[in-house]
C-alpha cells in the first residue's frame, strides 16, 4: 500500500491486492468530509483502511463511497469497507443496486469468467443493506465541503451500470473503465471490453467525457494522466478499430485467433503494451481475449455503423 498526493484534496491509495502495485487504485477526496473513489476488490480493504489511517482521516468522517461499477476489481470491496466506515453511503448505478443488496450471483458469475485464481485472489464480495446504498442518477453532485463536489456522469459501454465522477474543482474525470487500462510504466492504454461490451454506448460515453474538457483522468488501473482529451479521442478511434477489424474477421469467416493477432498487430497502442501485458500475473492470461470477445460479440450483433 501507498499513498500519494496528486491535488490539494485528492490522493491516490495504491491498494494492492495481493501485494500487486500500480494495479488498482482508490481516490480519496479530503475536505470537510471524505470521500473515496472506487474500493478495490474486498481482499485489499485493509489496505485502504490503512490508507485512510496515513492520512489523518477517521472512519466516521467519510461520507461517500463512490464506485464506478460493480466489477470486483472496483466496487468488490464496497461491503466490507462499509463495515468499517459507519457513516458512509454508496453510490452506484440504480440498476448495480440489487447486486450489492445480493452479491452472490455476481460472485458466481465472476469465478465462471475470470477463474478462480483471480477471483480468489479478489474476495467474495460482502452484501450492503440497501438503506446504505444510493442509486445515483446521470448528473447528481454530492458535497464534501470546502467546494469539494463528486458529479456522476453515467458512461455506459464497458457495462450496462457503469457511470464515471467528474471532480467540479479540479476538473478532473475518474473514469473507471470507460477509458480503459493505463499502463503508466510505459505511457499506453488498452481496451477493457469484455462482452457484453457496446461501442455505441462506449462512444457516447466518451464524448461526454470530452465534452467536459477534463484537465486530468484518474485511471482505476492506474493512476493519473493530463493529457485528459487526447487519451479520450485516442480510446473511442481504438475500439473503432477493434470493431471494425472484427466485422472484418466475421465476413471472411476466420476464426477467434486469426482476428485477435490481426487486433493486436493493428493496434499500435497495443503492440507496445503486448509484453508488458503477457507478464502481468492478472491481466496477462484474460484481458486481451475477453476485450476480443467483446469486439467480436458486439460485431456479431451490432456490425459495426460508427467506423465508416
Ligand atoms: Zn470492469
Amino acid at each position: 500500500m501507498s499513498v500519494t498526493r496528486l491535488q490539494e484534496h485528492t490522493f491516490l491509495v495504491d491498494v494492492s491486492p495481493g501485494k500487486l502495485q500500480n494495479f488498482i487504485a482508490s481516490y480519496v477526496l479530503k475536505a470537510k468530509q471524505a470521500a473515496i473513489v472506487e474500493t478495490g476488490p474486498t481482499s485489499s480493504v485493509p489496505n485502504l483502511l490503512s490508507g485512510l489511517e496515513k492520512l489523518n482521516i477517521k472512519p466516521e468522517d467519510v461520507a461517500y463511497v463512490a464506485v464506478t461499477h460493480i466489477h470486483l476489481d472496483h466496487g468488490g470491496g464496497a461491503g466490507t469497507l462499509l463495515k468499517n466506515l459507519t457513516n458512509a453511503k454508496v453510490i452506484v448505478h440504480p440498476s448495480a443496486v440489487p447486486h450489492l443488496v445480493n452479491p452472490e450471483k455476481l460472485w458466481k458469475q465472476s469465478t465462471e469468467v475470470l477463474g478462480k485464481e483471480i477471483t480468489e485472489l479478489y474476495g467474495a464480495p460482502e452484501p450492503i443493506l440497501v438503506e446504505r446504498i444510493i442509486a445515483a442518477a446521470d448528473g447528481m453532485t454530492v458535497d464534501i465541503g470546502n467546494n469539494v463536489k463528486l458529479r456522476v456522469v453515467e458512461t455506459l459501454g464497458h457495462a450496462s451500470h457503469h457511470q464515471s465522477y467528474y471532480d467540479t474543482l479540479s476538473g478532473g474525470i475518474f473514469p473507471g473503465d470507460a477509458a480503459g487500462i493505463y499502463l503508466k510504466d510505459i505511457d499506453v492504454v488498452v481496451p477493457t471490453i469484455p462482452p457484453p461490451f457496446r461501442l455505441d454506448a462506449s462512444l457516447a460515453s466518451l464524448e461526454k467525457l470530452i465534452g467536459l474538457n477534463p484537465k486530468a483522468l484518474y485511471y482505476t488501473h492506474f493512476g493519473m494522466s493530463v493529457n485528459a482529451v487526447e487519451k479520450l479521442r485516442a480510446y473511442a478511434n481504438q475500439l473503432k478499430l477493434w470493431v471494425s477489424i472484427a466485422e472484418q474477421g466475421l465476413r471472411n469467416k476466420q476464426g477467434f485467433e486469426v482476428i485477435r493477432n490481426k487486433i493486436l498487430n493493428s493496434d499500435e497502442s497495443v503492440r507496445k503494451a503486448v509484453k508488458y501485458v503477457r507478464a502481468h500475473p492478472v491481466l496477462g492470461g484474460v484481458v486481451f481475449d475477453h476485450s476480443v470477445q467483446g469486439a467480436l460479440k458486439y460485431a456479431e450483433k451490432y456490425g459495426n455503423v460508427y467506423a465508416k
